[in-house]
């Protein structure tokens, strides 16, 4: 978590909301790849942490399935991410702070949990949440853009 925590203050420089994710290899420990959220910088509303990360783990791998693989990113993930996450095959989702208006992962919906998909990786929530949550109250505590409020909401 510690290295997601690092991903995603990269985020910022391309004014992205903090948010990062690496991909471990089965072994639990190689770092695969990581991403942070880059839909500012690219303009491309599909550019979370998450689907970044899994894409580059892939294209290391070289094949779609991360079987055995864990994906640790900072804020829970999203429905889009969370399906991509079920597609992926991941084993594991480790997660840092929970998104109650946003989150697919325990949250608003269960996504990666639902029985009624065949993949349904273990979920590990609230690992280092304050850190996680920190970085995204601080970013938008500065961003001109939540100065109308609703600064809670990591809308990224
Ligand atoms: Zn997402």
């Amino acid at each position: 978590m510690r290295l997601a925590l690092a991903e995603a203050g990269r985020a910022v420089r391309g004014g992205d909301v903090p948010v990062g994710a690496v991909v471990l290899a089965a072994d639990g420990t190689t770092v695969l790849a990581s991403g942070h959220n880059e839909r500012e910088a690219t303009g491309d509303p599909t550019a979370h942490a998450e689907v970044l990360a899994i894409r580059r783990a892939a294209a290391d791998l070289g094949e779609w399935r991360l079987s055995g693989c864990t994906l640790v990113v900072t804020l829970e993930p999203c429905t889009m991410c969370a399906g991509a996450l079920v597609q992926s095959r991941v084993d594991r989702v480790v997660y840092g702070a929970r998104d109650e208006k946003a989150g697919a992962a325990g949250s608003l919906w269960d996504v990666v949990r639902d029985r009624r998909l065949n993949h349904r990786p273990e979920v590990i929530g609230d690992v280092l949440p304050d850190d996680c949550a920190r970085l995204l109250t601080d970013f938008f505590r500065n961003s001109p853009r939540t100065s109308s409020g609703d600064s809670h909401r990591p809308d990224r």
